[in-house]
């Protein structure tokens, strides 16, 4: 996972507080932006070399302790909130999930932002040892650091210029850092719909895989799909003709399946998990698959930053 150094969409983000994030950039927010790099590498590096993963709560205790010592050195009113008891149960939800931490800055103006993120990431643990944080060139690599440690990074360097440039017009500035979004955030989905309706304007910094740099107005939704197939276990060495093999129509199903994605309108969908049979000499008597769905309109609700 790569990621390009972010001095640029540091001042875009910051113009957005103070103006249009449309305009030319402004050159006292570009210098703070490229002055500001550095520590944001140490702040990516940081996120980076902690395993975080969606159902590993002790390194989500960990990186979440982090994050909240960032933002309270900041001076934000930090707290850590426990989602689980609130939480929308899916087959594949976890009994407890990570904490979220919310971090409040108070402004001298009226209006109510959000600024959101997620610690979690999806690789399997253990694979941080082989792919440490490192820079090669003008780019940045490490495990999850796309998505979404360095929208940690960005939101904790965006705050810290907005103090270095003395700006509170905000009335609320609230940061909110999720640890269950790779599992469809069935704890902090509640918080997190409560806080958008409450805020003004809400700002996710999830990175995009585009090649062009744009601000997207939108983004996918996602379902999964499960499929089960019932078939009639018999000796696959004595008598197999007694027995329905569930795999093979499972495979049968899916090659069938296999191309419900639609790019006119966004639809992908994949089959990336399958499971079948109990012993190697025995027809298996089920097969079970998941597929993930996504649907995303971005293409038509992206809007291009100038800079
Ligand atoms: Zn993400």
């Amino acid at each position: 996972m790569k990621f390009p150094q972010r001095q640029f969409l540091l001042a875009a983000v910051c113009a957005a507080f103070v103006g249009s994030a449309f305009a030319a950039p402004d050159a006292r927010i570009a210098a703070l932006a490229a002055k500001e790099k550095p520590a944001l590498l140490d702040t990516l590096k940081d996120l980076v070399s902690i395993e975080s993963g969606s159902r590993d709560l002790d390194g989500l205790e960990k990186i979440s302790n982090l994050i909240a010592d960032k933002f309270k050195a900041l001076g934000g009113e930090v707290e850590l909130i426990d989602p689980s008891a609130e939480a929308y149960r899916m087959e594949d939800t976890p009994e407890k999930m990570g904490r979220v931490v919310r971090a409040t800055f108070k402004g001298t103006g009226k209006k109510k932002i959000l600024l959101i993120a997620h610690m979690d990431t999806v690789y399997t643990i253990g694979m941080l040892n082989k792919q440490p944080f490192r820079i090669d060139g003008d780019k940045a690599y490490g495990l999850g650091i796309a998505d979404d440690k360095q929208g940690i990074a960005v939101i904790t360097h965006i705050v810290s210029m907005l103090q270095a440039m003395k700006f509170k017009e905000y009335g609320t500035l609230t940061v909110l850092i999720n640890g269950d979004e790779e599992i469809s955030s069935p704890g902090a989905r509640a918080l997190i719909t409560r806080m958008g309706a409450e805020h003004d304007a809400v700002m996710s910094f999830e990175g995009a895989y585009v090649k062009e740099d744009k601000l997207s107005l939108a983004t996918a939704g996602i379902a999964s799909v499960t499929l089960h197939v019932a078939g009639k276990a018999s000796h696959a060495g004595s008598a197999p003709e007694l027995g329905v093999n569930a795999l093979y129509e499972l495979s049968h199903q899916i090659l069938q399946m296999r191309d419900l994605s639609d790019p006119a309108t966004g639809l992908k969908m994949n089959w990336t998990i399958s499971k079948s049979g109990t012993n190697r000499n025995v027809i298996p008597a089920s097969a079970t698959a998941g597929a993930t769905c996504a649907c995303s309109r971005s293409a038509t609700t992206t809007a291009s930053s100038s800079r």
